[in-house]
């Protein structure tokens, strides 16, 4: 390109001078009535638009290029940051009728998947977000912020454990993250799908006096401590971070940002991202949308805003009991109520998004349809609040009613301090037409009588004609000149004719005449000529008038935002709780009992996505009791049983408790929980592509580390992503870990198809076995899918392969080998297992006061057993162990010749 530089045009010129300033950008460059691209840009874009890339002319070195319709210009740019790109509109600054020599352009903004304000970019019912991450090594903390660009809210937290702050990040999975580029970034950042990382410069972005400066300005205050970052400086790092970031592409003040608060998290329910995930809470391991989550049972929502709410419930749950017992007893409102429930579902509909409007309108980025759904939801507002206040039963409706005296706290709140936004609705109804145009530059917005200037304009336009007509037949009449026409050529414009034959009396004198021709006269009068003028300018007249109209109503709108905000806001909540009613009444869930205590029982519980996808009455309910003597539950059964289904079902259970939400189970008393912890072993997740072992034992790690007394562990099928025996011994010191830690024990469930670990209940005080009941009939298994106390007896692999049609050769064959490996073993159980299948492994605690004596040797033990304590594996050489082990293979090898093994 280089060698064409000098050969370039101004415009080529002005177009690389902006585009140097967006290298990472797709530029949409405004020409007439197209955005066009070029260069790569343009080759990238007709590649992913479908759009046909031509090129310029010869002399500018055949540049590629292709471009779009200004008007449609929103739809590619969708397209184009949907698939992860960011897009530079660059818009003309002036009149290009106006201009003298090149049109002045500029960035005007900048559309990216973390800033996007466009519905079509955004979930109706998720949040956006943008996150900013900082990490100061010298200080040992970090901050990470997170905001929705399209609803202004935003918070975050500071923390002194890195860990923490990633853990944060990826499961509020912002889908930009801004980090400084001086830093290196976690690896778990740069491979989480769905997280684009922006690199930017620390300076400009992260340093703390401006990012302070830009936080307080943005937020009109003084102090830090107005906000709570007082004494988070990485906090307020992020945040500046943001603000800088959200200022550069919006181009403009970020005048949606809401009040920021620092996340308190001694206030919700820590689900990580794994926990989630594991859960099916929003997505399904294919990790698709959808029929089998939490989220696809619980919606009932009818509008975006109580979407987001449910979705910020789920995914931060209360931890503390107030505010989940207000909220359970709106729902028990709205559940009892059907009435005001259907009310209030059908006043609903006509609520469209309201945060997401009022943030366009506030920042000028809105379309003709913003408004006319914002006054569709203004105007349903009244109906909602009749809803809520509709008397009970055939009674005729009282004051008492009226004031929502009988409804409960939460929702009396609500009608106490409503804001029916009655003057906005007005003003926008009195404004607006019913049919508004696609874009503000058509003009048709307004409706007759809201503006009489625009009312007159209006009639020139529309009726300029027979205007005129009306003028000539006054002039005819009032000067008895029948035989007046009227006329029009370029260069008088109108004019009046009359013939020469014609003018019989005096021509009056307000008549000017403008040209004689040979058979008539052409004149023109001051009425005329006002009239024209007024008809030659009403259409540009007009259309300004109908602009500034606009911007007033817009700015009335914007400054009505915390208003709007505030509607929307109720709206949200009595969204969120018709919703959970909704949901109670349709799956037959009840009401939790939740109190400060490390208990929990559930009577009847059911898994809320299994059961919608199999059916209530094929889903088999589940008891489970953790208490003292049960805190931590060791669930046998072959595969297939249902213990994965189980353990989800008590974290689900727990999580929807949490949230204010009645739960699928017929009697539940949960002590309230602080942390959920969901890991599943690996082949479960193979099909994630992280199935790898280490992975397995880093989750296990850190839940061995942050578990305490108040969280519950769901552990299923830890341990089997390494040999049987490593598995096993692992699986084995993590049990044993979490039943002695936190002074007795953490709530804990452990599915394990090791059998050998069913033992530790007669050993670890809090450990109890259950299992899901089969039943063996025919040599066949029935699954009964109900969950009770013991060990299941043995592990019924080979029947669940015959079950799924592995050829009755194979399973006969498999029975054999079977047989003789348990008879090699000579059934040994738990307590010998500590000496027979761990050699060397003292896998007694060491930490235990009184090591359990070593069961005596009874008369039916295998001799071997006892040769294998005398051993002492660190005092031998790999080859003395060796040799053992071939002495012993010599000695015992053979199969035995007990009575059992003969047939
Ligand atoms: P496991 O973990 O023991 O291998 P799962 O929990 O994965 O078994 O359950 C296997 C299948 O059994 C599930 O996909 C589900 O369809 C069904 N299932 C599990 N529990 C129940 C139940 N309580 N009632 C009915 N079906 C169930
Ligand atoms: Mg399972």
């Amino acid at each position: 390109m280089s060698e064409n530089a000098p050969r370039l045009t101004p415009m080529y010129r002005q177009y690389l001078e902006i585009k140097k300033e967006y290298p990472d950008a797709l530029l949409f460059y405004r020409m007439g009535d197209f955005y066009e691209l070029f260069f790569d840009d343009a080759e990238t874009a007709a590649r992913e638009l479908q759009l046909a890339l031509t090129s310029r002319s010869r002399d500018e070195g055949g540049v590629p290029m292709c471009g779009v319709p200004w008007h449609s210009a929103e739809t590619y740019i969708s397209q184009l940051v949907e698939k992860g790109f960011k897009v530079a509109v660059c818009d003309q600054m002036e009149d290009p009728k106006q201009a003298r020599g090149l049109v002045k352009r500029g960035v005007t903004r900048v559309v990216t998947g973390g800033t996007a304000l466009d519905d079509a970019n955004l979930e109706a019912k998720a949040h956006t977000y943008l996150g900013a991450f900082c990490w100061d090594e010298a200080a040992g903390a970090g901050g990470f912020a997170w905001l929705d660009v399209s609803t202004g809210a935003w918070t975050g937290l500071q923390s002194s454990r890195e860990e923490e702050l990633r853990q944060w990040a990826l499961k509020m999975a912002p889908r930009e993250l801004l980090v400084p580029d001086r830093d290196e970034v976690p690896l778990s950042f740069s491979t989480t799908p769905g997280i684009q990382l922006v690199r930017l410069p620390y300076r400009s972005h992260f340093e703390l006096p401006q990012a302070k400066e830009r936080v307080l300005a943005a937020q009109h205050v003084q102090e830090a401590a107005a906000l709570g970052l007082e004494k988070s400086p990485q906090l307020m790092q992020a945040c500046g971070a943001l603000i800088a970031y959200l200022e550069q592409m919006q181009k403009q003040d970020p005048a949606q940002l809401a009040p920021f608060r620092p996340l308190e998290k001694g206030r919700y329910l820590i689900l990580d991202e794994i926990t989630e995930r594991n859960l099916e809470l929003f997505f399904r391991m294919d990790g698709k949308r959808g029929a089998g989550t939490l989220w696809s049972v619980m919606d009932h929502t009818r509008t975006p805003m109580g979407g987001r709410l449910l979705e910020e419930r789920m995914r931060c749950p209360w931890r503390r009991l107030e505010p989940i017992v207000r909220t359970q007893e709106a729902v028990e409102f709205f559940l009892a109520r059907k009435d005001v429930r259907k009310a209030l579902r059908e006043a609903l509909r006509g609520v469209y998004d309201m945060e997401r409007l009022s943030t366009r309108i506030a920042l000028n980025r809105c379309q003709p349809r913003d408004f006319a759904a914002l006054k569709e939801s203004l105007r349903s507002l009244p109906a909602v609040l009749d809803a809520l206040t509709l008397p009970e039963g055939d009674r005729l409706s009282t004051e008492d009613d009226r004031r929502g005296e009988a409804l409960p706290e939460a929702v009396r709140h609500i009608v106490k301090k409503w804001d029916g936004l009655d003057d906005m609705a007005d003003l926008l109804t009195r404004a607006l037409r019913d049919d508004l145009p696609p874009q503000i530059t058509e003009g048709g917005l307004f409706r007759q009588g809201y503006s009489e200037e625009l009312d007159e304009l209006l009639d020139l336009v529309e009726h300029g004609e027979s205007r005129l007509q009306a003028l000539l037949q006054e002039e005819q009449k009032k000067n008895a000149m029948p035989r007046l026409k009227l006329g029009y050529n370029h260069v008088f414009g109108y004019y009046f004719e009359l013939s020469r034959a014609q003018q019989t009396s005096p021509i009056p004198e307000y008549f000017q005449r403008r040209q004689s021709l040979v058979n008539s006269d052409r004149f023109t009068t001051p009425a005329l000529q006002e009239l024209e003028d007024k008809m030659l300018t009403a259409s540009e007249r007009r259309k300004s008038l109908e602009y500034r109209l606009y911007q007033e109503l817009r700015v009335t709108m914007a400054e009505a935002r915390p208003r709007l905000t505030a509607a929307a806001e109720a709206l949200a909540l009595l969204d969120f709780w018709q919703s959970l009613a909704h949901a109670a009444e349709k799956n037959g869930w009840s009401k939790p009992e939740l109190y400060e205590g490390a208990d929990l029982s559930l009577r009847q519980g059911r898994h809320p996505s299994v059961e919608a996808v199999v059916g209530r009455s094929a889903f088999i309910p589940n008891d489970l009791v953790m208490d003292e003597s049960r805190r931590l539950v060791l669930i046998t059964g072959p595969n297939m049983a249902g213990k994965s289904t189980v353990l989800r079902q008590t974290a689900i259970i727990v999580i929807m408790a949490q949230m204010g939400s009645f739960v699928p189970a017929s009697e539940a008393r949960i002590g309230l929980v602080d942390r959920i912890f969901s890991r599943v072993g690996a082949s479960d997740n193979l099909a994630q592509g992280q199935s790898t072992f280490m992975v397995e034992m880093m989750e296990t790690a850190r839940i061995l580390r942050q578990a305490g007394r108040r969280s519950l562990v769901i552990l299923d099928e830890i341990g089997r992503g390494t040999s049987t025996f490593d598995g096993l011994a692992l699986a084995w010191a993590v049990v044993e870990e979490l039943s002695r830690r936190a002074g007795g024990g953490i709530r804990t469930l452990f599915a394990t198809h090791y059998h050998e670990l069913t033992g530790l209940a007669n050993t670890l005080p809090g450990v109890c076995n259950m299992n899901i009941a089969i039943r063996e009939w025919n040599g066949d298994i029935v699954f009964l899918r109900r969950l009770i106390p013991g060990p299941a007896d043995r592990s019924y692999g080979i029947e669940v392969a015959r079950l799924a049609g592995v050829p009755s050769s194979v399973v006969q064959r498999a029975r054999e080998i079977l047989s003789q490996l348990e008879a090699a073993r000579g059934k040994a159980r738990v307590a010998k297992l500590e000496a027979a299948v761990l050699p060397g492994l003292d896998i007694r605690p060491a930490s235990r006061p009184e090591p359990a004596p070593a069961p005596a040797p009874r008369a039916e033990e295998h001799p071997l057993l006892d040769a294998l304590r005398a051993v002492d594996p660190d005092a031998m050489t790999p080859m003395e162990a060796l040799k053992l082990l071939s002495d012993w293979k010599t000695l015992w090898g053979r199969p035995p010749a007990s009575p059992e093994n003969k047939k």
